[in-house]
């Protein structure tokens, strides 16, 4: 049986491990460390590496791992990262014979040009494209692309799991009540939230439905958000345009 469970690295990084007790593949390990001592404590061996984007905290400890392991490490092929020795792109579908394991890959640019998601096991490892209530800063990419992306993981079944590369939900959520104060799923999972954090554990995953029903950036034709940016001085009400100005909003929130 397939387990997917977080460990934390830096302030608020997840790197997630999908494992069946023997062999483990992790998602974006930007420190090699506590992944190397979770191998150990848990006698597990490593399969493979998959890599989002290539931001430091997301690819940091590849190539000790893989000095280390040797194994593959599959990541965006149009991005270059040190030690990535399989890239794949949209459409492309990758097997982890260990794990029994098939995933497929989606591009999702926007936060980098090139950053990918993998798809597979009613679950998306999806970087730092969409977090819980929020997406990710436009580093490389255009309001459009990013926009389209987040449809793009939007159009995956409801059930699906989200898992995202930091734990940013609760401050998230701070500024989706801003846009959204009387979405009553919304508040509940505010509250859910902070009992989570007050807890000690996760926000993570969520699903697809629930980030569709509480996650602004996901709600660009909402009436309610659409009034929220009205106020502050929009005069257009296409989708990019809510979209666009919701991500500049909460830059400076
Ligand atoms: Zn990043």
């Amino acid at each position: 049986m397939l387990n997917i469970i977080p460990i934390p690295a830096f302030k608020d990084n997840y790197i997630w491990v999908l494992h069946d007790q023997q062999h483990a593949v992790v998602v974006d390990p930007g420190d090699a460390a506590p992944v190397r001592a979770w191998l150990d404590t848990h006698q597990s061996s490593l399969a493979a590496i998959l890599c989002t984007h290539h931001h430091n905290d997301h690819v940091g400890g590849i190539c000790e791992l893989v000095q280390v392991y040797n194994v593959p490490v599959y990541g965006p092929q149009h991005e270059i990262i040190p030690c990535v020795n399989l890239a794949v792109g949209e459409g492309d579908e990758i097997e982890i014979a260990e794990l029994n394991l098939r995933l497929k890959v989606l591009d999702i640019p926007g936060h980098t040009h090139g950053h990918i998601a993998f798809v597979g096991e009613k679950s998306v490892f999806c970087g730092d494209t969409l977090f819980g209530c929020g997406c990710g800063r436009l580093f490389e990419g255009t309001f459009a692309q990013l926009y389209h992306s987040l449809q793009q993981l939007a159009q995956l079944p409801g059930e699906t799991l989200v898992y995202c590369a930091h734990e940013y939900t609760e401050a998230n959520i701070r500024f989706s009540l801003a846009c959204e104060p009387d979405n009553e799923q919304l508040k509940q999972r505010h509250d859910d939230v902070r009992a989570l954090r007050a807890a000690g554990l996760p926000t993570l995953p969520s699903t697809i439905a629930l980030e569709k029903a509480t996650n602004p950036f996901l709600r660009c034709s909402e009436p309610e958000i659409i009034r929220t940016l009205r106020r502050r001085g929009l005069t257009r009400s296409d989708e990019l345009a809510v979209f666009t100005a919701l991500r500049e909003w909460k830059n400076n929130f």
